[in-house]
Formats: C-alpha cells, structure tokens, sequence
C-alpha cells in the first residue's frame, strides 16, 4: 500500500476545512483506512514539513505517507 488515493475516494469524503497546506475532511460513507483497514472518523492530509495537533479525545490515529504529503486518519 502507497499513500491514500484521495481523489479516488473524494466523493466519499465531505470537506471541512483546507488552508492551502492541509485539509481536513469527514468520512460519510465508511471509507476504510488504509493503515488498518477500519472505517475511520476524519482525514488529516498535511502538505507541509510540520504541523501540531490541538487536543483531542484520546481517538486512535494512523499515519501514511505519500509523495508529499502524509495523511491522518482518526478513528
Ligand atoms: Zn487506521
């Protein structure tokens, strides 16, 4: 498995924000992660060197990199 085909998947995702580095989308049609394999809640897709996250509630998280950009899933 190479990176998430994200424009595969686009019309399962609702976008929530994107500020030109990094996009943030909700899962609304139980889009697998491709990390483990479970549905997950939202993707991250963070195109620059370094980001920090605010808190959260303690939800699961996995990572894959692509070419440029790494995705964030949360569970
Ligand atoms: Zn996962």
């Amino acid at each position: 498995m190479t990176g998430f085909d994200l424009h595969g998947e686009r019309h399962r995702l609702k976008q929530l924000t994107d500020d030109g580095d990094t996009k943030l989308f909700e899962n609304r049609d139980g889009v697998a992660c491709p990390a483990c394999g479970e549905p997950f809640g939202r993707l991250f897709v963070i195109g620059r060197e370094t980001v920090s996250f605010p808190e959260n509630d303690g939800s699961r998280f996995c990572l894959v990199h692509g070419d440029d950009t790494v995705h964030l899933f949360r569970h």
